[in-house]
């Protein structure tokens, strides 16, 4: 068999290729680290959040804490292999000072996610890949999804008309109207797509908000990989939420819907999936990933291991798959020969600036609202837009034939349906308040069947009903 030469430092046999280049495993680990240490550095202020400081230079009195949201995937156990890696370094040469200090959080959805999470992460902590100094800078945070409902100091149930598209919110509550939890919410959506965006929203919510309320924390690095952000841009704008990639991409202004308190960081942006798959590999974490298989495709020696069984599963489920899962499928397929066109998508991405708002008009109600459900600003009235694309309103009942086909439709599972959504409609437009709901949303709320759903009043109360943590 022959053998070729890193192209870095021309002495060890390349193991893996990359985007045409050649690599042996040091100089590729050395690569990808790279590529996060130097994002993590991109400006003054992420450099002051992670760098070791003295006298006069602290940032925060020297307790510098960095959030990041934790999922076992590849992504986050190399992003965190890097960090702890900084911080060995940091300690050794500062003489046991450190820039920062590591707050990870994980979002589980259910008991049985909750005791893998648990385990894994006790395997983690114990790997003989870290000693135990390392891990004296990290902390580690539990939260359960259902804190979005549960930690709410208001729940407000909205309902979409369904003919003309406007929304009103009602209040809730629980002990009168029946506990809502996340799993009454995913089970009422009526695809595995608008659950994916419902949930996207959910834990990143609680990211947020966690975050929020600690203190000395001013930045969450997020592990998206670039592929991943990549898939996230064209999911956005297929689900007609093209408004959102510029602020979705923001690192340079602090997270203004949540206070102004922190700023994103995405610091494996240049970083595609497959690279911190091998990365992972390489550095023995790929058994400590949890529902998440890393894939070897980048290695020299990588036997094919797309079975014939695989290949027709993957055939099967293609139908099903959400917005999200295809764009990632096509990126995924692409990654090998044609990962420039993920860096176009993102780099395209990234120098979008977010619409301009209309200041011309002296109606403040349309142009700079947000929506009560995703946060976010709400440039064009969608209700308007729909209105004008879609015929909802029925033909009246004119004859006797008609009058009975009605009343049969009406005793049917449908129509009951109808009529339930109907009273609560009633009820909602003569008591409850106008809200406004961006398109992305408001078309979610319409694909559910009942077009309602029971969601957190956000303002800034409800950012400080305190999180349950789940303690390890
Ligand atoms: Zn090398
Ligand atoms: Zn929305």
């Amino acid at each position: 068999m022959t053998t070729f030469k890193c192209k870095r430092c021309k002495e060890t046999d390349a193991t893996l290729k990359s985007r045409k280049e050649l690599f042996c495993d040091a100089c590729f680990i050395k690569f990808v680290s790279m590529k996060q240490r130097k994002l993590m550095m991109v400006d003054e202020f992420y450099r002051d959040h992670f760098k070791v400081l003295y006298g006069k230079d602290l940032v925060d009195d020297g307790k510098s804490k960095i959030l990041v949201p934790f999922d076992f995937s590849s992504s986050s156990l190399s992003a965190l292999d890097v960090l702890l890696g900084l911080l060995k370094e940091q300690n050794m040469q500062h003489r046991g000072r450190v820039g920062f200090t590591l707050e990870l959080l994980t979002v589980f959805k259910s008991d049985e996610d909750r005791i893998n999470i648990e385990n894994m992460w006790k395997e983690l902590r114990s790997s003989p890949l870290y000693d135990e100094s390392a891990w004296g800078f990290v902390n580690y945070h539990m939260v359960n999804a259902n804190n979005f409902f549960e930690s709410a100091k208001e729940l407000q149930h909205i309902v979409l008309h369904d003919q003309d598209f406007t929304t009103k919110a009602i209040e809730w509550r629980n002990e009168s109207d029946g506990e809502y939890s996340i799993q009454t919410l995913l089970d009422r959506c009526p695809n595995r797509n608008t659950r994916n965006d419902m949930w996207i929203f959910i834990v990143k919510h609680i990211v947020k908000k966690f975050t929020y309320q600690q203190e000395n924390i001013k930045v969450i690095l997020w592990c998206q990989s670039m592929t991943k952000m990549a898939d996230q841009i064209i999911g956005l704008v297929v689900k007609g939420r093209g408004a959102q990639i510029a602020s979705s991409l923001d690192s340079e202004n602090a997270d203004a819907e949540y206070g102004d308190r922190f700023k994103n960081l995405y610091p494996l942006k240049n970083t595609l999936l497959s690279q911190l798959d091998a990365y992972c590999i390489i550095r023995g974490l790929d058994k400590y990933t949890l529902n998440y298989e890393v894939k070897s495709d980048l290695f020299l020696n990588a036997t094919d291991t797309d079975t014939s069984d695989t290949k027709t599963k993957n055939i099967r489920l293609v139908k099903n798959m959400t917005i999200n899962e295809l764009a990632r499928k096509y990126f995924d397929d692409i990654e090998g020969e044609y990962s420039n066109i993920i860096s176009t998508v993102l780099r395209t991405g990234d120098k979008l600036k977010p619409p301009k708002i209309e200041t011309s008009s002296t109606d403040n109600h349309h142009g700079s609202s947000k929506c009560a459900i995703c946060l976010n600003t709400i440039y064009d009235d969608p209700a308007e837009w729909l209105r004008n694309i879609a015929v909802n309103r029925g033909h009246p009942v004119e004859t006797e034939e008609e009058q009975s086909y009605y009343d049969q439709w009406k005793a049917s599972k449908i129509g009951l349906q109808n009529e339930e959504y109907l009273t609560l409609r009633n009820h909602a437009w003569d008591n409850g308040n106008d809200i406004d709901l961006c398109y992305g949303c408001t078309i979610n709320l319409n694909g559910i069947k009942t077009k309602e759903l029971v969601w957190p009043k956000n303002d800034s109360e409800e950012l400080q009903s305190v999180l349950a943590e789940y303690e390890l």
